[in-house]
């Protein structure tokens, strides 16, 4: 006795309908060898498909037991479902199922996708396929060129892909014309003369003459289950078909099915070039807004940080008193010269000024303006990075001998001297006081322009000749280059301290005004991206939208990929990438795009220019990708959960 390779016991399914369930199937027992051709009868509505769809575990029975080989399916996963129906059974049905935009190889191939074979050898095995089926020059035909009969064929041909150990034929000939039909069984006979089980469903008694045995059915119940004497001789064995070696790695397999998917993806993307246009809109600008406005920012910042770091570099300003606004502070008169050398010989100190102020009557022959003549040390222009124009700068000696020479900026030459004549060498009167003009300072690159009129002399001729004050208003210390600035800080605190037996000046650094004019900036790029982000999210759910509407319209073919073999995770991922790939694409767009924005805005600001870091640029590809993979989740999930029957019913 053959090998019995399917066998039902006790087989019951129903389905729900109202507020009952309905039995459709109602305690079958049958047992299938290998090698047999069984033809199945029945009236329309006994339950006859429902019947083959459990026996090619497309659909699972209510009760009962189906083995397949001796092995209990009740027991499998859904992807060791979807395993045994690639490797070991081929549907044919009776409206060939087939991919309306892949070609007849495409279409034959497509069991072999999900087993990972690579593409060379299943296209050349789809190839063979369809010839031996008489398809011989249609292999690049789509279903809709091609008549009933021939796509029945194509289909056939898929059913074989994987080896088709198990053919089940729904109805193959139903929506064929008779001749066609017969060229149908003619082929699963032969098929079963080489060696394959074929079971077959059919109202029709002619062809279902054609099987070995015959099973009728009548409302879920089989009635007769007989052999078929007038069954025609078989057809000359050619010996078992051979099944195929499927020696690939996983990781072959995996790369294989991504490629595979990414083709599919960009299919159904360019079949609805529109759509998928459009959906792509949201994430485009989405992406060009974030990165448009992350790139402003960062010039913003910048431009920002460019002008506070041309006040100075790296200085730290002593000052009397606690802190601002000590009322005290006016008559702390603790910052000495004294102070001044003690400073001078610390380490981090690279250099250093005192400042006393004062403001007075400038006078130049009938000109007069009031200034701010500010008493200074000769480091006062390396402190402060202020360069020469014309003359020279304040030096140790003019110090040490209290000289009455100034050096003038461009706001007091251009005041003093409206005619052009030139200021150095020239005498003006500071107060009451004749003071030699000695050189005049560049004008500085700031945003932080002064108005002021400011003159500077040593601060020994300011203490003594002009003002009288015999403390400093403030000390400025230029910092040691690769010395930080907060050691510096402490350092110079813990020393004045000491100095003056308490605790009676406070320092600000330069530097702690940039770290919060960063963090402000900072914060506010923040602020306008995550606006910006809102867009991407309204984005991204565009995208979900469609997907979701790309799911269901393509409903039929997720059922058809499930019955060939696909697992849930290849529809998952199908659906996913798909979604990424118009995430990823809308993001390149909206990068270039944002690019293009930075172009427009330099015609317009001059002031910031644009920053494109490659940070953000690949922040925003990454995020976009995210999106992609956040947003077509859902769609993918709900692809990989239709139930194969379902979706296959589905038009
Ligand atoms: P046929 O022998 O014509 O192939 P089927 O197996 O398709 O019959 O259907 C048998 C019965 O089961 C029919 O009455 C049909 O309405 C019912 N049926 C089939 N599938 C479903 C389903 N998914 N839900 C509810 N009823 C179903
Ligand atoms: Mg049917």
């Amino acid at each position: 006795m053959r090998r019995v390779l399917l066998e039902i016991a006790e087989l019951e399914r129903s389905f729900p309908s109202g507020e009952k369930r309905v039995k459709v199937l109602k305690g079958l027992n049958l047992k299938i060898h290998a090698g047999e051709m069984i033809a199945i009868m029945g009236a329309s509505g006994s339950g006859k498909s429902t019947l083959m769809n459990i026996l090619g575990c497309l659909d699972r029975p209510t009760a009962g037991s189906y083995t397949v080989d001796g092995k209990e399916t009740g027991r499998l996963d859904s992807d060791e479902l979807a395993a045994l129906r690639r490797d070991h059974f081929g549907f044919i049905f009776q409206s060939y199922h087939l991919l309306s935009h892949l070609d007849a190889v495409g279409n034959t191939e497509m069991p072999a996708v999900y087993n990972g074979i690579n593409k060379k050898v299943r296209a050349a095995r789809a190839t063979s396929l369809l010839e031996r089926l008489g398809l011989a020059g249609r292999g690049h035909h789509r279903p809709g060129q091609l008549s009933g009969g021939q796509q029945q064929r194509v289909s056939i041909a898929r059913s074989l892909m994987n080896g088709g150990e198990v053919i089940l034929a729904d109805e193959p000939t139903g929506a064929l014309d008779s001749k066609s039909g017969m060229e149908v069984i003619g082929i699963l006979r032969e098929l079963h003369a080489r060696g394959h089980t074929i079971i077959l469903v059919t109202h029709d008694a002619t062809v279902a003459r054609q099987a070995q045995r015959i099973v009728k059915i009548m409302d879920g119940e089989i009635i007769s289950d007989e052999p078929n004497p007038d069954a025609p001789d078989a057809i000359a064995v050619e010996g078992r078909r051979t099944s195929q070696a499927h020696a690939h790695s996983r990781w072959v397999t995996q790369f294989g099915l991504f490629l595979e998917a990414f083709k599919m993806a960009w299919i159904a993307m360019t079949t609805h070039r529109l759509r998928t246009f459009l959906t792509m809109l949201g994430i485009v600008i989405g992406i060009t807004a974030v990165v448009s406005v992350v790139a402003v920012g960062l010039g913003a910042k910048k431009k920002v940080i460019d002008d506070i770091s041309s006040i100075g570099t790296n200085t730290i300003d002593i000052y009397p008193g606690k802190g601002w606004g000590d009322i005290r502070s006016g008559r702390v008169e603790t910052l000495v010269p004294a102070d001044l050398e003690a400073l001078g010989a610390q380490v981090y100190v690279d250099s250093l000024t005192p400042n006393i102020n004062s403001s007075e009557q400038l006078r130049y022959r009938n000109i007069v303006a009031s200034a701010s003549i500010k008493g200074v040390g000769e480091a006062y222009f390396r402190v402060k990075d202020i360069t020469m124009e014309k003359g020279r700068t304040l030096l140790k000696r003019d110090i040490r001998n209290l000289s009455q020479v100034a050096v003038i900026d461009q706001n007091t030459k251009k005041k003093l001297f409206p005619n052009g004549e030139k200021p150095v060498g020239q005498t003006i009167l500071a107060g009451n006081v004749p003071v030699a003009i000695v050189g005049v300072a560049a004008e500085k690159d700031s945003a932080f322009k002064d108005e002021n009129l400011n003159v500077w002399m040593p601060y020994t001729s300011v203490m003594s000749r002009i003002s009288g004050q015999q403390f400093f208003s403030s000390i400025t210390v230029r910092v040691a280059d690769g010395m930080s600035n907060e050691i510096a800080q402490q350092g110079i605190e813990h020393l004045l301290t000491t100095r003056h037996g308490t605790k009676d000046v406070f320092t600000r650094s330069s530097d702690s005004i940039l770290k919060t004019v960063k963090k402000t900036t900072t914060t506010l790029t923040l602020l306008i991206s995550s606006i910006a982000v809102i867009s991407l999210v309204v984005g991204g759910i565009g995208v979900m939208n469609i997907m979701l509407v790309s799911v269901t319209e393509r409903t039929r073919e997720i059922g058809i990929r499930m019955a060939v073999g696909a697992r849930q995770t290849d529809i998952m991922q199908q659906f996913l990438i798909e979604a990424v790939l118009v995430c990823m694409i809308g993001g390149t767009i909206g990068i270039l795009l944002s690019f293009g924005v930075g172009v427009i805005f330099s015609y317009f600001v001059s002031a910031i220019s644009m920053q494109f870091s490659i940070l953000s640029i690949v922040m925003a590809f990454a995020c976009s990708t995210f999106i992609g993979v956040l947003f077509g989740f859902l769609p993918a999930r709900n692809a990989a959960r239709l139930d194969p029957i379902e979706a296959l019913a589905r038009e």
